[in-house]
């Protein structure tokens, strides 16, 4: 075996373990190699009627799933680019629109090997659409997202993912400028809600779609 060829092994034992394991938690789970296949898998995995939630997620943006359904005339509830102007109140209240979607479609800040999902939220519309929003939740994540115990993946969550998309956002929470978490408790802070999917209920209302590149924070 080559190089490519051992990480390429790696990566697929891993992703199978805790796909596997995934399932037995109730959710759908597939792994893919690459982010091109990712990208069919999770628009294979919508509805093809109602709206769609796309709720914030670099992973999504850089699979192109998002400028794919901002093209595809589809109805989208997408406060990234529909809430510029409108007031906080205003803006809250246009994410609401998760809870009548039909599907939203997200990331995770870290994933265990026992096949838990693990997010941290601001205002909490991606994890509270994750537990009881839409009847269907597509997840993707690439396997930079893989943390060996729960406490690594919070260690992850908090200690890698908040402080880039701190810098992603341009807050001026103290992890901005030094990369770390700090515990600001400032009435910026993105890290407000702290949410562990331990199953899928109903079973396969979460389909998450591992894939073996780095994807988002
Ligand atoms: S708690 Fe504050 S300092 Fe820590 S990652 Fe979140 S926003 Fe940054």
């Amino acid at each position: 075996m080559n190089d490519a060829e051992i990480v390429a092994w790696h990566k697929k034992n891993l992703a199978a373990e805790v796909a596997g394991k995934m399932v037995k938690r109730g959710f759908k789970a597939v792994y893919v190699p690459t982010a091109a296949e990712a990208k069919a898998a999770v628009l294979d995995w919508l509805p093809t009627d109602g709206s769609l939630a796309l709720l914030g997620s670099q992973t999504m943006n850089q699979l192109g799933v998002y400028a794919h359904l901002r093209q595809s005339g589809r109805q989208l509830v997408d406060h990234a680019t529909q809430t510029a102007g409108l007031t906080p109140a205003e803006a809250d209240n246009y994410k609401r629109g998760v809870f009548t979607a039909a599907a939203m479609l997200t990331s995770a800040n870290a994933v265990d090997m026992e096949g838990r999902l693990y997010n941290i939220d601001g205002v909490g519309n991606r994890v509270a659409g994750l537990i009881f929003g839409p009847d269907s939740v597509v997840v993707a994540v690439g396997l930079n997202k893989l943390a060996p115990t729960p406490e690594a993946a919070w260690q992850r969550a908090r200690q890698v993912a908040s402080p880039m998309n701190n810098k992603r956002l341009n807050y001026n929470n103290p992890c901005a400028k030094s990369g770390r978490c700090h515990d600001c408790q400032t009435v910026t802070s993105i890290c407000n809600y702290f949410a562990v999917i331990d199953r899928s209920r109903p079973e396969g209302r979460i389909k998450v779609v591992l894939v073996g590149e780095d994807l988002g924070y």
